[in-house]
């Protein structure tokens, strides 16, 4: 962390006096960094396996809002995000950068309880916050989590091939759903839509699950929802999907919740992002072998459909049997 006293501010400690208390937050000794923060840059072992490397930002205004989401929240969310896409390639997270710009009258206590939740994550994943940045914002809070991770057999994008089985991990919609009712100030909404909002989980429980050798072709996480996230797949594995709208799983919580609104609950597994689950192409002999044999991987994971050729595109079977191309909006993070 650069040490830039010239931010200090008559209401809020300096650079200097901030950057000891995130010292402090995430003071949790972790054998492998030698030098965490407070120096000019972390010195950590490096393991003996392929890097990962990714980041991933928020702005407020456009992925969350203060009057909705607690400090605390949004430090478990933006690292959540973030780890995320180490699941997705299974991988395992290592190290955290994390960057803020900060309003000035934002409460005192907001970077205590927002490392309080960031840390509370990544103590259980085993990942150290190593260093970061501060900066003031005039207007909009930003956070930038970097993660560095290492994955012996990193699942990608791209190697999925007609005939494999198309899976997801727990159910898609929910995050959505938990969105809709914070907007609408809906009273009592379920305490799972508002988590699954809030509080998401990257699934390295799915993503350890799948560790058996040319079982997953590719696999990628959805943030931007099922809609967007497959189309990535098929772009990058250059193949088509056809997916079978009855498979997909939604929890009981948003189908009621969007049905009392007239909302159908498809749309929000389709297109409305983060849920955070796996989407993973399987070979399908090898997943047939590794379901019989170990059964936790069907409680983790739903056959939703399989990958096509490419001229087929992305397309889906609806419940009457018809088939159409599905639809082509995700949660695009320019539009809001
Ligand atoms: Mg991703």
């Amino acid at each position: 962390m650069t040490d830039r006293r010239a931010d200090a501010d008559k209401n809020h400690p300096n650079e200097f006096a901030l950057t000891e208390r995130i010292r402090r937050a995430t003071a949790r000794p972790v054998a492998r960094v030698r030098v965490g923060i407070g120096d000019d840059a972390a010195v950590c072992e490096s393991p003996q396996a392929p890097l990962l490397l990714c980041s991933d930002a928020m702005v407020e205004g456009t992925h969350f809002r203060l009057d909705w989401c607690r400090p605390e929240d949004l430090g478990h969310k933006a690292l959540a995000a973030c780890l995320s896409d180490i699941a997705a390639m299974r991988g395992r997270p290592l190290y955290a950068l994390v960057s803020l710009a900060l309003r000035p009258d934002l409460p005192a206590d907001f970077i205590d309880r927002f490392y309080m939740g960031l840390e509370t994550l990544a103590a259980r994943l085993d990942v150290a916050v190593v260093g970061g940045d501060l900066a003031r914002a005039d207007h909009q809070v930003f956070v930038d989590i970097a993660l560095a991770g290492a994955a012996d057999a990193p699942a990608t994008r791209s190697g999925a091939r007609p005939g494999d089985l198309l899976l997801v991990s727990g159910t898609l919609g929910s995050a959505r759903a938990g969105l809709v009712a914070l907007e609408g100030a809906e009273r009592n909404p379920p305490a799972e839509l508002l988590d699954a909002h809030l509080r998401p989980e990257p699934r390295f429980d799915v993503a350890r699950a799948l560790d058996a050798p040319g079982l997953v072709t590719a696999m990628i996480d959805v943030s931007d929802g099922l809609a967007a996230d497959v189309r990535r797949l098929a772009r990058a594995s250059a193949c088509g999907f056809i997916i079978e709208e009855t498979a997909i799983p939604i929890a009981t919580a948003a189908r009621d919740f969007a049905s009392a609104r007239g909302i159908d609950p498809l749309d929000w597994a389709w297109s409305g992002g983060e849920d955070y689950q796996l989407l993973v192409a399987v070979d399908p002999d090898a997943w047939s072998e590794q379901a019989a044999a170990r059964p936790e991987l069907k409680r983790l994971l739903t056959p939703v459909g399989r990958a096509t050729a490419a001229e087929a595109g992305v397309q889906r079977v609806k419940s009457d049997g018809t088939r159409e191309d599905a639809p082509d909006s995700g949660w695009d993070h320019f539009r809001r």
